[in-house]
Order: C-alpha cells, then sequence, then structure tokens
C-alpha cells in the first residue's frame, strides 16, 4: 500500500528528475517542436514542489487532483493541459483514499490516459505522450493480471514506456506543434513520450 506521504515523495522525485532532464527534453522539443517541452515540465512541477507540505494533508485523491489543476495553470503549452487533465482525472478515480493499491493506480492511469485522449483529440500512432503511456499501462495491467508484484508491475511499465519512446521515432507526428513538421518530423522520439517515461521511472524507483 502507498499512503499520502509516499505520493508526495514521488511527486517530489518527479520534480527532480524533471529538473535535471530540463535541457534534454527541451532539446528534444527543439528538434520537432518548439523547444519548451522541458521548461514547462519544470516549471510545472516546481510548482508542485512549493506545495508539498499542503498536499501531504489531502487525500491522494484531492492531492492529485490539486498537482493536475497546478499544472492546467502554470504550464504553458499542450503539456500543461494535458499532464493537468491526467492528474486530475487520476485524483477523480482515486477518490477520497489515503492508501492506494495497484489496482487503483492501474485505474487511476487509465482514465488520466482516456482524459489525454480527449482532451488532446489524439490517439496512439500519432507521435505524442500516449505513445508511451498506453504500451505502459497495458504491460502493467497484464503482469498485474498474471500475479506480479507491484516491482515486476512497475519495470514492466517502464520497460514497455521505453520501447513506446523508441517507436515514436519512426512515427509522422499528426498532433500537437510537431504535426507542423510532417514527415520532417520522422527519426525524433517525441518529448511528451520521454517525460512520460521519466515520471514512471521514478514511481518505479521507489519500490
Ligand atoms: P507545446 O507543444 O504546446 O509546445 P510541450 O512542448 O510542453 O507543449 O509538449 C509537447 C508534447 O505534448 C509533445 O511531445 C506530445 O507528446 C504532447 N502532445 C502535444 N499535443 C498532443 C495531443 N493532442 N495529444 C497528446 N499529446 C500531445
Ligand atoms: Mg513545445
Amino acid at each position: 500500500m502507498t499512503d499520502q506521504k509516499k505520493v508526495v515523495e514521488i511527486l517530489l522525485d518527479m520534480a527532480k528528475v524533471l529538473e535535471e532532464n530540463k535541457e534534454f527534453l527541451t532539446d528534444l522539443d527543439n528538434v520537432i517542436g518548439d523547444g519548451d517541452h522541458g521548461i514547462n515540465m519544470a516549471r510545472g512541477f516546481a510548482e508542485v514542489e512549493k506545495q508539498a507540505e499542503s498536499l501531504e494533508q489531502k487525500d491522494i485523491g484531492n492531492m492529485l487532483k490539486t498537482v493536475g489543476m497546478t499544472l492546467v495553470s502554470k504550464v504553458g503549452g499542450s503539456s500543461g493541459p494535458l499532464y493537468g487533465t491526467a492528474f486530475m482525472k487520476a485524483g477523480m478515480t482515486i477518490g477520497a483514499k489515503n492508501e492506494i493499491d495497484m489496482a487503483d493506480f492501474l485505474d487511476a492511469l487509465e482514465v488520466g490516459i482516456e482524459g489525454v485522449k480527449a482532451r488532446g483529440k489524439s490517439t496512439t500512432g500519432e507521435k505524442t505522450m500516449l505513445d508511451a503511456m498506453v504500451p505502459a499501462l497495458d504491460a502493467m495491467k497484464e503482469q498485474q493480471a498474471a500475479g506480479a508484484d507491484v516491482k515486476q508491475v512497475l519495470e514492466a511499465g517502464v520497460q514497455a514506456a521505453e520501447a513506446g519512446v523508441e517507436a515514436t521515432k519512426p512515427m509522422v507526428a499528426t498532433k500537437g506543434r510537431a504535426s507542423y513538421l510532417g514527415e520532417r518530423s520522422v527519426g525524433h522520439q517525441d518529448p511528451g513520450a520521454t517525460s512520460f517515461t521519466l515520471m514512471l521511472k521514478e514511481i518505479a524507483k521507489a519500490y
């Protein structure tokens, strides 16, 4: 079981890794977008970091909803509203719980991903964050159904997300700014798929 304290710790780990990878993510976005993805993610999670103390007082559902609202309001670009929606939907799914298990996490991620699809009018194969999120969720659900432990489930998710990032390289972007490049987006990994994988790795590391 994962309690509020641990969720906040993971959010702080995410803030740290996104700050450390600010340049990397921005460089990726420079190639197929407008070079702000790292700045956007680091800025959003720096705000989350500032709220850490008050977040820990909230149940996990409200905590994630608050994180989502912060990302929507503090992050420019498409990634703020998209990740923000994912966190808000995840929070609504979890509700007023002070502890969650793997089944809760997978339900929340699933509804979060549906939120990204709805908000972004997007699906897999379009060279976006969804190309890491969806395979990661599928792999984790499969492991969970097979009775794997938390660590194994999360590791399978990370591997699938990493493969998903690789799979974005040959894709032609059809959503977001990268779509303006059309065929010229081919050969480059998607920044949003990369940031999701970094965040999922932080969750996996915590177990
Ligand atoms: P912007 O594109 O507005 O500059 P960011 O650079 O922060 O915002 O985020 C870009 C990332 O957002 C992309 O790499 C992609 O993964 C994701 N993205 C953009 N549009 C969509 C969409 N419609 N659906 C899902 N993900 C998207
Ligand atoms: Mg950008």
